[in-house]
């Protein structure tokens, strides 16, 4: 049974994040999708809402579940007994990020191993800062986040939601 992680911001879940969980849990016999909370940034949308959001949209995959970390991925990881992380890679900017952070969690456990997987091309622009932007300014997302995503932007700006700059992904 080989299970894995796919830790991330998710503010708010991209096409992007979601073709690396249909293709992670086509690898692997169980994913899960771990939503982060991290006191030290400001996020657009609560961690509630961004797990909500990925179950109602990966939600038909039997073997795929989403859960809150709020503590050390590596901790939280020992806890569960997964070996594995997944993470998603655009290009270079985000590989040579993604490489220390993967040498930061060795460090911090040797047995931890990490699965980068390279976007497929049509999601290589997707970025859930730049997507925010957009929204803010009513700009056009169809295709870059599932409706419900966009709704829920819509929903936020229109509530006078966290100006994009001041969140932090
Ligand atoms: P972070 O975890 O750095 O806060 P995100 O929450 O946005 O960033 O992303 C979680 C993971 O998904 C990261 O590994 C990131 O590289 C990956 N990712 C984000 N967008 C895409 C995309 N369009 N294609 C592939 N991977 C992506």
């Amino acid at each position: 049974m080989l299970k894995a992680a796919f830790p991330g911001s998710f503010d708010p879940p991209t096409l992007g994040h979601l073709n690396i969980i249909q293709r992670a849990a086509g690898i692997f016999d169980e994913l899960l999708v771990v939503v982060a909370e991290n006191r030290q940034k400001k996020y657009l949308f609560s961690a509630e809402e961004r797990a909500a959001m990925i179950r109602r949209l990966a939600g038909d995959r039997a073997n795929v579940s989403v859960t809150i970390c709020d503590s050390l991925i590596v901790d939280f990881l020992q806890k569960q007994g997964i070996k594995v992380l997944v993470r998603g890679v655009r290009g270079m900017e985000d590989f040579s990020y993604e490489f220390e952070l993967s040498m930061m969690n060795k460090a911090l456990d040797s047995s931890i191993e990490t699965i980068f997987m390279t976007t497929d091309p049509e999601y290589f622009i997707l970025r859930s800062s730049a997507i925010k932007e957009l929204a803010s300014f009513q700009g056009n997302i169809s295709g870059m986040v599932p409706p419900l995503v966009a709704e829920a932007l819509k929903e936020k700006y229109r509530e006078g939601g966290n100006s994009p700059e001041k969140s932090t992904k």
